[in-house]
């Protein structure tokens, strides 16, 4: 945990005090980005205020006593010279945290520490320690913080209205792709062989990163995520994995072996159906020449700047995945327009594009007529970063929570000593716990090729974990009261972005569904499942109450209780590990509360099977 500072308890409204104000970071403006100096301490206020100011104050407080002093003529600032600090009694900042830089996320991070331990990537330790240097320094927070600010600008035209198609980005995205490329993010691991623990420490990275900043993870993700579904094509594979395993970021439109590194993207989703992809109409007609001419649209694609995609088209023998690269070999631009950028919620750092084919060129990758089957791989690696994503994000909004209520005083004492703070933030640790080391252990099973496991465990833990980072995110912001909810705070950053991961890469339903889908089909990953969470029966009589509640819904196998499922999946999984490999505080404290009958933090949607749903619909339905 942060170490909190410990000072003299104070209200807002305490007298003088001879404490220095901290000085707020300085801002550059737009796209520059400026040197932080190390926080410089004012020099302490007088006790007495001078003559000079005595007056000052006196003449601009309306109800002040008058005074027997002759009066001194009104002297005010110019513009050009800002106030010296302490000329006014209205401006003391006092009670304020100082600004959470220079932390480290890894060695506060026990959760994190010890999971990377134990998955098998003790030796990362190291450089994970510089890389989580890096994410804590006031540079680094500062460019996260303006590559949301100026999001990224569609040109489609030039000046003499050719198309151009180029999304313009803060050189703030770039640095921090380039970070996490150098890092090696987005691919190295899959140049180590399993068992290696060379997932685990690129996990670890990730989630460090993204508890700096989110928008950036999304090419980073999926090009970590096109590795496997490209090896469905060894050809293909050979061509582009160099540029993709490459450390080196390279911007900028040019022909893909010319590059010194590539990133990669996913198009499925269409204006008709996202979810349901099979709905998809962009058609892959054959060529002569054994490629594909694509004609259609995509409602988002995400990061379209990448060099390459992988992309579902109906083909005659029918949907079917492509890599359509942005250049093609001979140097020209693919056929491949973007039409607008989406407006979105968060995330806003990134860009996410609809897209048209107007007979872009594409390879075929994996068998014709079986494009779900080869882009899933991808899938099934985006949505491990999904949960990574989300255990970041509500790690980063608890680390800020636990910052303010361990300097910010109120009633008398300091927050975080009031033991209702300390319930909150306790439950939030629990829920960040969890979820880093249910995500570590994913990572861990992707790492040792645990396919069975994956296929039950990622979905169900990708629907728990990204369920519960809003409502975890909204918790920690506000026990920086009206402050969190304020931009400076960047809170509210975490806050936008924290649905986005339970949305994409499969909605909650969908995702659910797909949990339900395993458990229909494929039995070897119930058995896995389950051979995790029965380690430790009879260790605990709540953990045991919830692995009935379990085994109770893995045999009635009801679609619309596919959450419900879901959920008691992951809990298990994650109660397993806390009771295995945690604190006695710890798990106790987090099977105890999550495996109530009744729990109040229960996600929507997991009513007692008895519920008369239809009764509580028709009291919203609109008349
Ligand atoms: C910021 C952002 C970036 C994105 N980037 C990309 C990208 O790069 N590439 C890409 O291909 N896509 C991308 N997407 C699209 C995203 O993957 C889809 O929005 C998502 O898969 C949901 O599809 P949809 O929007 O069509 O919703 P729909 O499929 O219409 O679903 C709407 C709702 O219905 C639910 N639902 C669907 N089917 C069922 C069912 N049978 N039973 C019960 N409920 C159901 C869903 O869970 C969802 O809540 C992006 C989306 C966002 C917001």
């Amino acid at each position: 945990m942060i170490e909190p500072q410990r000072r003299e308890a104070g209200r807002a409204d305490a007298g003088s005090s001879a404490r220095p104000a901290p000085v707020p970071a300085a801002r550059g403006p737009a796209g520059e980005l400026p040197s932080i100096p190390p926080q410089p301490r004012r020099p302490a206020r007088a006790a007495r205020p001078s003559r000079e100011q005595d007056a000052s104050t006196e003449q601009d407080a309306p109800d002040a006593a008058p005074t027997a002093r002759p009066p001194v003529p009104r002297r005010r600032p110019s513009p050009a010279q800002p106030a010296r600090p302490g000329a006014h009694h209205t401006h003391r900042v006092e009670n304020q945290p100082p600004p959470l830089a220079g932390f480290d996320p890894l060695a506060c991070d026990p959760a994190l520490t010890d999971a990377v331990a134990r998955e098998g990537a003790k030796e990362a330790l190291p450089d994970l320690g510089l890389l989580a240097a890096l994410v804590a320094s006031p540079e680094a927070r500062e460019h996260a913080r303006l590559a949301e600010t100026h999001p990224p600008v569609l040109h489609t035209h030039d000046r003499y209205g050719h198309r151009v198609d180029e999304v313009e980005f803060h050189p703030s995205w770039h640095w921090l792709l380039r970070t996490s490329v150098g890092w090696g993010l987005h691919g190295t691991p899959w140049t180590a062989g399993p068992g290696t623990g060379a997932h685990v420490a690129r996990a670890a990275g990730f989630y460090l990163m993204g508890q700096l900043e989110s928008g950036h993870g999304c090419p980073v993700s999926m090009t970590y995520a096109a590795v496997p579904a490209l090896r469905h094509d060894p050809a293909l594979a050979a061509v582009y994995e160099p540029g993709l395993l490459s450390t080196s970021y390279e911007f900028g439109l040019a022909e893909p072996s010319t590059k010194a590194g590539l990133l990669a993207g996913m198009s499925m989703t269409e204006k008709q159906g996202g979810s349901d992809v099979r709905a998809g109409t962009t058609q892959a007609e054959p060529t002569a020449d054994g490629t594909f001419r694509l004609v259609g649209h995509k409602w988002f694609t995400s990061a379209p700047m990448n060099d390459l995609f992988l992309t579902l088209a109906q083909a005659p023998g029918g949907l079917t995945c492509f890599v359509l690269p942005r250049v093609l070999p001979d140097g020209t631009r693919n056929a491949i327009g973007l039409q607008r950028l989406k407006d979105k919620l968060g995330n806003r750092s990134n860009a996410s594009a609809e897209i048209e084919y107007t007979g872009a060129t594409g390879w075929r990758l994996g068998d014709e007529g079986r494009g779900v089957a080869t882009i899933i791989e991808m899938v099934s690696m985006t949505r491990l970063d999904c949960v990574l994503g989300s255990a970041a994000l509500i790690r980063a909004a608890l680390t800020e929570a636990a910052h303010h209520v361990a300097h910010r005083s109120a009633f008398g004492s300091r927050l975080a000593d009031a033991p209702l703070m300390q319930a909150v933030l306790g439950d939030l640790a629990l829920e960040s716990e969890a979820a880093t080391a249910l995500a570590l252990r994913l990572a861990g099973a992707v790492d040792r090729e645990e396919r069975a496991l994956l296929r039950l465990a990622l979905p169900a833990s990708k629907y728990l974990v990204c369920k519960r980072a809003p409502v975890a995110v909204a918790e920690a912001l506000e026990c920086l009261g009206g402050n969190g909810y304020v931009e400076e705070s960047g809170l509210p950053r975490l806050y936008r972005e924290a649905p986005l991961n339970s949305i994409w890469e499969g909605s909650g339903n969908v995702t659910a569904l797909d949990v339900l889908r395993a458990v229909n089909r494929e039995p070897d990953s119930v058995d896995a499942v389950l051979a995790e969470v029965d380690s430790v029966a009879g260790q605990d009589n709540w953990f045991d109450r919830g692995v009935r509640e379990l085994r109770t819904e893995l045999r009635g196998r009801e679609e619309r209780r596919a959450r419900r499922l879901a959920e008691m999946l992951a809990l298990c999984l994650q109660g397993s590990l806390l009771l295995r490999y945690a604190p006695d505080e710890v798990a106790s404290a987090f099977v105890s509360s999550r495996f109530l009958p009744d729990g109040p933090w229960r996600t929507s949607g997991t009513l007692p099977a008895e519920t008369h749903t239809k009764a509580l619909l028709t009291r919203i339905t609109p008349t």
